[in-house]
């Protein structure tokens, strides 16, 4: 397989319009496979670490659309799992951006030197980053995939990024159950001057613990996904 197929492995899932992906923006959602996290409130379980159990998503159907469809379009969010743990994220990125779209990458902040390297070959406008809570209780939040300290070291460095590039990035953390109002104040008072924290609802996801579809899957309906 060459490595332009590689590009698109990881490709698990194509939301062709969302109006609640980019604040402000209707885009199609890029939904790649894979994460170094292990998050118990996590919505994408499948699509995080079971990958595989989905099906590649045709790259060529993708950009098809986009051919199509891109004057329709204000933007492109690419989402996950993680995407900084994707192979190829950069070539993927590249391929995506000959369709003259503004991109945004989600990201769960734990791999900085990636946003570092996609920021400086501008192959993406935007980055969503999770403060997921205070750094003491990454370990709790995170499944004990992060240690504080990881936490702290790798927020750190995208918050030195972000200072510089404010306007590529933004903030956000999810409410999910166990985090009280002084945890979201200490979250909130690490981030640099003149960036605000975007507060996220928790919703559980609809699934059993055992044996359930992901709530990904309630975003893959028949006619809205490129397969
Ligand atoms: S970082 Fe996101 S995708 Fe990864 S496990 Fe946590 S909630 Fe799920």
């Amino acid at each position: 397989m060459s490595e332009t197929k590689n590009v698109w492995n990881a490709v698990r899932g194509f939301e062709q319009y969302s109006l609640c992906d980019w604040p402000g923006r209707p885009c199609s959602v890029i939904f790649l496979g894979g994460c170094n996290l292990r998050c118990p409130t996590c919505h994408n379980a499948t699509l995080a670490w079971s990958m595989s159990k989905l099906p590649p998503i045709s790259g060529s159907a993708v950009k098809a659309y986009f051919r199509s469809r891109a004057s329709w379009l204000d933007g492109v969010t690419i989402t996950g799992g993680e995407p900084t743990c994707t192979p190829y994220l950069g070539e993927l990125l590249y391929e995506l951006k000959k369709f003259k779209l503004p991109v945004k990458v989600d990201s769960n902040g734990m791999r900085p030197e990636v946003i570092e390297d996609i920021l400086e070959y501008n192959l993406a406008d935007v980055f969503a980053v999770d403060v997921k809570g205070p750094y003491n209780k990454y370990p709790e939040l995170t499944g004990m995939a992060v240690s504080e300290l990881a936490a702290q070291a790798n927020l750190e460095k995208v918050f030195a990024i972000a200072e510089k590039s404010p306007a590529s990035f933004y903030f956000r953390l999810t409410k999910v159950p166990g985090l009280t109002q002084e945890d979201i104040d200490v979250a909130r008072s690490y981030l640099p001057a003149g960036f605000s924290l975007k507060l996220q609802d928790y919703v559980e996801p609809r699934r059993e613990k055992e044996n359930a579809q992901p709530d990904y899957e309630t975003r893959r309906p028949a006619g809205n996904v490129v397969n």
